[in-house]
C-alpha cells in the first residue's frame, strides 16, 4: 500500500512510495532519481543503467523465509572494483525495513535496528575484529570494504550517494549484521539478521528484470571463444570457465574475461556428476586447482564445488590423496590465537600457514574467480578434522572440514574407482601435463592398485591421525590449506 503518491518531476509518470522509510526512488519510466522531502519531490538527475547480474530476486517480488514475509522495494548496484553486485531494499511484514543480498547460495537478510549502539570508527575496523552489538550479541567482522554505488532501481531509504563503506559481520548461530557507514556524512546504521540458504526462501516473483533467473531457465550457454555449449549456470553463478577451451567468461554476458592454460590434472569427479552425500543431493559444478609454495617448492591440490538446491554451495577437497568435505562456519563461533583455534568446545592446533593461489578453474563459480588470486590460509587440526581460515585484507572465512572416504564419494557420484589412480599419482613437480585425459591411459592396470591404495590410505588416515601429529594421511609431508570462497 502506498504511503505517498505523486508524479515524477521529470516525465510526469505516476509515482508512489510503498514504505514510509523510503526517501528516494528511481522513476521506472525515465530513470530519474526522485528525492522525497516534506515539501516537494526533487529531481536529482538520471540514474546510470543497471548492469546485468545473476540475481534471482527482483524489485516487486514478495517472499518469505523463517516465518518472515517481505516485499522488495528497491535495489542498489555496488562495485569495489571486480564488477557489480546487487543489494535489495525490502520492507518486512512488521513494517521494518532491511536489506537482502544473495551470495554463496545464501540470502543475507538484515533488518534495521534502532538501538543506540556505539560503533568503532570505520578506519579502525579490520577483518576478524569483534564488535559488540548489545542485545544482539558479539559479532566478528568478516568483510569490510569501500564500495562505489553504481546505480539503483525502485525505492531507497536514503538519497543515493557515490560511496558506501560497510562492514559485514558474523554472529553466533548463523546471525549476520551489516554496519553501514554510508559515505561518512551521516551517522552509521546497523542492520542485524541472519544467513538463510536460498533453498529455504519462498519467492512469489512479481518483479521486472531478473537476468539471473532468465539465465537459469535457459538450457545452455554458448562459449563466445570456441562456440562450445555449456550447461545453464546455477543460481548465483558469476563466472563460467569453458570445459572446451578453458576461457573464463562472465556468466551473464558471456563476455570472455580471461584465458588460461590447460589443467594440470583431470577432475576425479566429472563436471555435472550428481551424488548424495550425508543425505543431501549435490551436483559437481566446478573444479579448481590451487597451489602453495612450501619451503621453496610449489604444491598443488584439487577442489570441487558442489551445488545443492537446498543447501547451496559446498566444497570437496582432494589433498595428498585425502578427501575432505568443507562446511562454512561462522567466524563468531571461533576463538583463535596464533597456535590454536577453539570451536564448539573443541581445540584445534595450528598445522600450517601459507598463501593459497588459484591456478586453474573449470565449470561454474559463485564469485568472480581469477587465476592468480591468493589468500592467506591457515589450518588448525584436531584428529582428522580441520578448521581452516582464509584471509585477505578485506575478507575472512572459516570452514570446518571432515574427512570423507573416497569409496563413499565414488559410490555417490558414480565415479570409477580408477579415477583415484590419477589423484594419487598426483605429481607435484611443475610441468606435469595431465589435462588431456591422459590419466585414463593408466586406467586398466592401475584400477586395482588405485582401489587398494585408496583403502590402505583411508585406514592409515584413520589410524594415524588420532593424536593430531600424524605420520600418515594428509598430515604427512607438506600441508596445504583449504579454500573457501570470498563472498563476492
Ligand atoms: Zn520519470
Ligand atoms: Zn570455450
Amino acid at each position: 500500500m502506498a504511503v505517498a503518491q505523486g508524479q515524477c518531476p521529470n516525465c510526469g509518470a505516476p509515482m508512489s512510495f510503498g514504505a514510509g522509510a523510503s526517501a528516494s526512488q528511481v522513476c521506472k519510466f525515465c530513470r530519474t532519481v526522485v528525492v522525497r522531502t516534506d515539501r516537494d519531490w526533487k529531481n536529482l538527475g538520471k540514474a546510470a543503467d543497471l548492469a546485468n547480474t545473476p540475481s534471482t530476486l527482483a524489485v516487486g517480488d514478495r517472499g518469505s523465509f523463517k516465518g518472515k514475509t517481505f516485499e522488495v522495494l528497491g535495489r542498489v548496484q555496488l562495485d569495489y572494483g571486480r564488477g557489480p553486485w546487487d543489494e535489495f531494499y525490502v520492507q518486512f511484514n512488521d513494517g521494518q525495513i532491511g536489506w537482502l543480498a544473495e551470495a554463496q547460495g545464501n540470502l543475507y537478510a538484515t533488518q534495521k535496528v534502532n538501538d543506540a549502539i556505539a560503533l568503532p570508527p570505520p578506519q579502525s575496523l579490520g577483518v576478524d575484529m569483534p564488535v559488540n552489538l548489545g542485545r544482539y550479541g558479539m559479532f566478528k567482522v568478516v568483510e569490510r570494504r569501500n564500495a562505489r554505488m553504481l546505480t539503483a532501481e525502485g525505492e531507497l531509504p536514503y538519497t543515493p550517494s557515490a560511496q558506501r563503506f560497510y562492514a559485514d559481520c558474523h554472529g553466533a548461530g548463523g546471525a549476520f549484521a551489516t554496519l553501514d557507514y554510508n559515505d561518512g556524512t551521516k551517522p552509521p546504521e546497523i542492520f542485524v539478521g541472519m544467513i538463510v540458504p536460498l533453498g529455504e526462501v519462498k519467492l512469489n516473483p512479481r518483479g521486472g528484470e531478473r537476468p539471473g533467473a532468465q539465465k537459469a531457465a535457459l538450457t545452455e550457454l554458448t562459449c563466445q571463444n570456441c562456440g562450445g555449449k555449456l550447461p545453464a549456470p546455477k543460481p548465483g553463478v558469476e563466472r563460467v570457465a569453458c570445459r572446451h577451451c578453458n576461457t573464463i567468461s562472465d556468466s551473464n554476458t558471456m563476455q570472455v574475461l580471461a584465458r588460461q592454460n590447460a589443467a594440470r590434472q583431470r577432475p576425479v569427479i566429472p563436471l555435472g556428476a550428481e551424488g548424495n552425500l550425508g543425505g543431501t543431493q549435490y551436483i559437481n559444478i566446478g573444479y579448481v586447482e590451487r597451489s602453495a609454495v612450501v619451503e621453496g617448492e610449489q604444491f598443488f591440490w584439487q577442489e570441487y564445488l558442489l551445488w545443492s538446491k537446498t543447501a547451496g554451495f559446498r566444497w570437496l577437497m582432494l589433498d595428498e590423496g585425502n578427501w575432505l568435505f568443507v562446511n562454512p562456519i561462522s567466524a563468531a563461533d571461533v576463538q583463535c590465537n596464533e597456535y590454536q583455534a577453539m570451536w564448539h568446545g573443541r581445540t584445534f592446533q595450528l598445522r600450517n600457514r601459507n598463501d593459497a593461489r588459484v591456478e586453474y578453474v573449470l565449470g561454474e563459480f559463485y564469485w568472480k574467480v581469477e587465476v592468480g588470486e591468493t589468500v592467506a590460509a591457515t589450518d588448525f587440526i584436531a584428529g582428522n578434522d580441520v578448521l581452516s581460515r582464509e584471509k585477505t585484507t578485506d575478507e575472512i572465512t572459516w570452514s570446518y572440514c571432515t574427512p570423507v572416504a573416497f569409496a563413499q564419494i565414488a559410490h555417490a557420484f558414480g565415479v570409477n574407482p580408477a579415477a583415484m589412480a590419477t589423484g594419487f599419482a598426483y605429481n607435484p613437480t611443475p610441468g606435469y601435463a595431465g589435462g588431456d585425459g591422459g590419466g585414463g591411459g593408466a586406467g586398466g592396470g592401475m584400477m586395482t592398485v588405485g582401489i587398494i591404495i585408496c583403502v590402505v590410505l583411508c585406514v592409515i588416515c584413520i589410524a594415524a591421525n588420532s593424536d593430531g601429529s600424524g605420520g600418515g594421511g594428509y598430515s604427512s609431508g607438506r600441508r596445504r590449506q583449504l579454500v573457501r570462497r570470498l563472498r563476492r
